[in-house]
């Protein structure tokens, strides 16, 4: 049996390792166009920031490492230029010496990965991205005589060269067209990860368009110059499918390589992996593009199993992620309330912003969580959380409940590993589930930060029932009514008539109050993750209104304008 992959990193490499465990018989040969296969592609921003010090730790395999323990022909500098279906041949480039040689194949495997966005703006040329190995050459060539920066987008891999390029020294400037990074959170979310950015020197433009890109700047579309001794383009990635187009695979909706739950082409003979081909979304079924190293090393491996014959199914995709910013951790999986609400979807939503651990152990901090849930169903829909610690464990289980279709009020149950140092007694998971669960038989109701003024124009009034020192400095709720919890039963009769929001700061405090009101007669709404998320949101609200009336990004403090 000889098989070739094309492609010799995430995907490709797991494949191919994978394969010779379950086959010692296979002749199996990785081709790779650039010159390393194997490497931490997700390490190479801190390569740039000298976090990953030694660049050699970047380099996972060499071809002779891979030869020696698993007897693959790995060849580096081998591009693949066509495949010849009915021939079962592929012609490949060497491109250190330039000859073309045609390698024949029973079974291959395209692991081509994908390729950055470069949007056609005037001087894109100038920009970097960050790809591989060769690029985190040039971007750490290019930092080190750099004093500025701006790095275009922010998402994944904008936030972690930006994170990378500040702790080198640099001035940098985050341009981002959308009114949040971090796509796949919610805007309320975003809010203390644009602080965090903030907060460590970052001038982050968000509602920005780039216009032009010039010798020493970067101009916006509001005609704001940015200085910029490097420039970044981090704004996407689309399939590499060039190969699977010129060969006349089928290709998806979304522009990936079409394949089957057995990670097969349109052509029996030939599988797909990674970055470069569609995936199934597991909350809708419907197709997606989901870049992610843990989806291409499974579907690696799966492949691999296909090919040695073993019953192997690719699974739907939750597109399960984190990312680091500035000692945050912003994690997600399965959607967010603002794409489920954009597909007409109905969806509960709950803020929760428990400790990290018990509190009274030293190092808690609090966390921002999300589940988003059908409110018919239970079924959990997708989770998002933000803190310094803690949150990728959570979302990490929340994951694996949505892979394991528990339903949101099952949360309440799970046994999770408790010590003070690790835990609470009662985790943030099972935290969600019992408000999951309250929420569900109408044991409580809440309201969400962005439904309050819509409520209160309808004669809704708004409880606070924190403390008076937590309403110091204007951190108040317009026109509510303070009552502290512990005084609500004494202080029935100042509650106005008709429904009543109640508030604390994260929603705990606001929930015994709804309860206390609620057996009072009342027609109570606890306001969904309290003050905090309120306010996060009022003032991604504020920035969004403020960008759709003047299309003037939000401005920073930064004096980077010139
Ligand atoms: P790749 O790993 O990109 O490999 C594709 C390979 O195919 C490339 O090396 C390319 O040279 C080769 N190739 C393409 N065409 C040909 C051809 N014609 N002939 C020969 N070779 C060819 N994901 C996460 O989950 N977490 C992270 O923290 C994370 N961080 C990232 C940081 C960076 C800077 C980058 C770039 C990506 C990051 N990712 C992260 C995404 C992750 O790296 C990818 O999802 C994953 O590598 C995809 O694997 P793949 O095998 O599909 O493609």
């Amino acid at each position: 049996m000889r098989v070739i992959v094309i492609g010799g990193v995430a995907g490709g490499m797991s494949t191919a390792t994978r394969l010779r465990r379950l086959s010692e018989n296979a002749e199996i040969t990785v081709l790779e166009r650039s010159g390393h296969v194997s490497y931490a592609n997700c390490g190479l921003p801190y390569h740039v920031g000298g976090v990953i010090e030694q660049r050699s730790d970047l380099l996972l395999q060499t071809p002779q490492s891979l030869h020696d323990r698993f007897a693959l022909d790995v060849r580096v500098h081998h591009e693949v230029l066509a495949i010849h279906r009915a021939r079962h041949v592929v012609t490949v480039r060497n491109l250190e010496t330039g000859d073309d040689l045609e390698l024949p194949y029973d079974h291959l495997v395209l692991a081509t990965g994908a390729r950055a966005v470069r949007p056609p703006i005037p001087g894109i040329e100038r920009a970097l991205s960050l790809r591989d190995v060769e690029d985190t050459d040039a971007l750490v060539a290019a930092a080190s005589g750099a004093r500025t920066a701006v790095v275009i987008g922010g998402g994944f891999i904008g936030v972690e060269v930006a994170e990378n390029l500040v702790h080198l020294g640099l001035d940098v400037a985050v341009v981002e067209a959308a009114d949040q990074v971090m796509a796949p959170i919610d805007p309320e979310m975003a809010t203390p990860v644009h602080d965090r950015m903030r907060a460590h020197g970052v001038d982050l433009r968000l509602g920005s368009a780039v216009a032009a890109i010039g010798p020493h700047e970067v101009t916006l579309a509001t005609g704001d110059t940015l200085y910029a001794d490097l420039v970044v383009a981090a704004i996407g990635v689309r399939p590499e499918t060039t190969l699977a187009e010129q060969a006349g695979l089928a290709i998806g909706e979304r522009g990936g390589i079409l394949v089957d739950d057995q990670l097969r082409t349109s052509d029996p003979d030939i599988l797909a992996v990674g970055d470069a081909v569609e995936k199934t979304d597991a909350v809708d079924g419907t197709a997606a593009l989901i870049p992610l190293a843990n989806t291409a090393n499974l579907q690696g491996r799966r492949a691999a199993d296909v090919i040695a014959g073993h019953a192997a199914r690719n699974r739907p995709v939750l597109g399960t992620a984190i990312v680091g910013v500035f000692g945050l951790q912003v994690a997600s999986t399965g959607w967010s309330e603002k794409r489920l609400r954009a597909a007409g979807r109905e969806v509960r939503a709950i803020h929760t912003h428990p400790a990290s651990h018990a509190t009274y152990y030293p190092g808690a901090d609090t966390i921002a969580l999300k589940l988003l849930v059908d409110p018919v169903t239970d079924e959990i829909l997708g989770a998002q959380g933000v803190g310094a610690s803690g949150v990728d464990k959570r979302i990490d289980v929340i994951a694996t409940a949505m892979a394991g279709r528990l339903p949101a009020s099952a949360l309440a149950d799970l046994e999770l590993a408790y010590a003070p140092a690790f835990s609470s007694a009662k985790d943030p998971v099972n935290m969600l589930g019992h408000i999951a669960e309250n929420l569900r038989t109408g044991t409580s109701r809440s309201i969400q930060w962005h439904e309050v003024w819509d409520a209160v124009a309808a004669g809704a009034a708004i409880v606070d029932v924190r403390e008076a020192s937590e309403r110091a400095g204007g951190r108040v709720i317009d026109g509510s009514v303070h009552i502290p919890v512990n005084q609500l039963r004494d202080r029935l009769a100042e509650i106005p008539d008709g429904p009543v929001i109640v508030h604390c700061a994260v929603g705990v405090r606001g929930h015994t109050a709804a309860r206390i009101l609620t057996q009072h007669g009342r027609d109570v709404r606890n306001l969904d993750g309290g003050y905090r998320t309120w306010i996060a949101g009022t003032r991604a609200q504020r920035m969004h209104d403020s960008h759709s009336r003047a299309g003037v990004p939000e401005r920073s403090t930064s004096d980077r304008t010139r």
